[in-house]
């Protein structure tokens, strides 16, 4: 019996070695990237990696030096941004501040020429589902900054574009509201279908918003896979650094064990000979209970609510970062001895 695997689902959005140059500089360098329909895509990356540039790029907004852009099988390059198909929305949302709420969203119904009846059943159903419910007489002047932005996805959402493009969709507002508001765009992207590429250099709210993230460094995508599988095997000592994770060093393996400057450190199974740079999470540092373990000095503790991260000054090797529950964390200046445990080590490859 044949066992051929099942076809792949075509890409909404397929960018083919696209690249784009600001005078000299290279912005975006051959950018190979597919969203695939129905997905929350997250572009997550320091400030200056490019995100922007390729949101514009992709919109028509940025000409482009090389490459193609498809948007469901269509060639998008050279087509003017208003007949792209694609939904913006920046942080700084720009809702027109003389028009009521309802002018705000029906404004991309209007511009297309939607009757009347049909502009106004359109936006009352949007206003339902960002939380807004007729609310289409208010002066957007009186609404809050997350009433706004919600004002905003729903004038983005209004002309049902077959991507929905964010960038930093919820970087002014506060950080409770925030949360509260990506759990609530997943969930309204999920019920609607809509396919989305995001644009956040927040990594806790690329993590809760997207299906799959592609981490971005100078131009060019350092790694894409799901929230976990960045967290979990981060390809490049970029990636770990850029997730927070300090624990890098050069090591060479050999079997289960690698000669680190923090001494000998036990790996997972299937970490591959040879030199390369490892990665030990801040969990993976645990206190040794006699006599055993790298000598380290208890530098600062910083309390996280859960859990105190713990920065040690070992006997040799760079400091070491380690996570400990609140009630087992030493004091500063506290001498203490740890250990590491193979499962929190990783390999990075890049
Ligand atoms: P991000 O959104 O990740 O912060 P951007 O896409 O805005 O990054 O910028 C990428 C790089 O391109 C940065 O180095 C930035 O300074 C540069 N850049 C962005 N826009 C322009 C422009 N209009 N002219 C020249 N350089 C630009
Ligand atoms: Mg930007």
């Amino acid at each position: 019996m044949s066992t051929a695997p099942p076809n792949p689902p075509a890409p909404m959005l397929r960018l083919d070695g696209v690249s784009v140059r600001y005078g000299t500089r290279s912005a975006l360098e051959d950018i190979r990237l597919e969203v695939f329909e129905h997905e929350t895509l997250c572009l997550l990356g320091p400030s200056g990696s490019g995100k922007s540039t390729l949101l514009r790029a992709v919109a028509g907004l940025q000409p482009v030096t090389a490459g193609r852009t498809l948007l469901a099988g269509r060639v998008l390059d050279g087509m003017p941004p208003h007949r792209r198909g694609v939904g913006l929305m920046f942080q700084d949302h720009q809702l027109f501040p003389h028009r009521d709420v309802g002018q705000n969203v029906g404004f991309g119904l209007r511009v297309r020429g939607e009757p009347r009846a049909r502009q106004r059943q359109s936006v009352a159903r949007l206003l339902e589902l960002v939380g807004l419910p007729g609310a289409e007489s208010r002066p957007v002047t009186a609404l809050s900054g997350g009433e706004q932005q919600r004002v905003a996805l729903a004038r983005a959402l209004a002309p049902e574009p077959g991507l929905l493009m964010l960038d930093e969709p919820l970087g002014q507002l506060d950080r409770g509201l925030r949360e509260r508001l990506v759990v609530e765009l997943r969930a309204l992207f999920h019920t609607l279908g809509t396919t989305v590429l995001a644009v956040t250099h927040d990594q806790h709210e690329a993590f809760a918003l997207a299906d799959r993230v592609a981490i971005m460094n100078e131009g060019t995508i350092a790694q894409i896979g799901t929230p976990q599988e960045v967290w979990q095997r981060p390809a490049t000592e970029f990636v770990a650094r850029f997730l927070g994770f300090d624990n890098v060093v050069p090591a060479t393996v050999r079997g289960r064990v690698a000669d680190t400057p923090w001494g000998r450190l036990p790996v997972p199974p299937g970490t591959p000979d040879g030199t390369c740079r490892l990665l030990v999470r801040p969990t993976g540092v645990r206190f040794t209970p006699d006599g055993d373990g790298l000598p380290c000095v208890v530098r600062s503790r910083t309390f996280r609510g859960h859990h105190v991260l713990l920065r040690l000054a070992p006997d040799s090797g760079p400091h070491l970062q380690a996570e400990v529950p609140l009630r087992e964390a030493p004091a500063e200046g506290q001498a203490v001895r740890v250990g590491f445990a193979a499962e929190e080590v990783a390999h990075l490859p890049g």
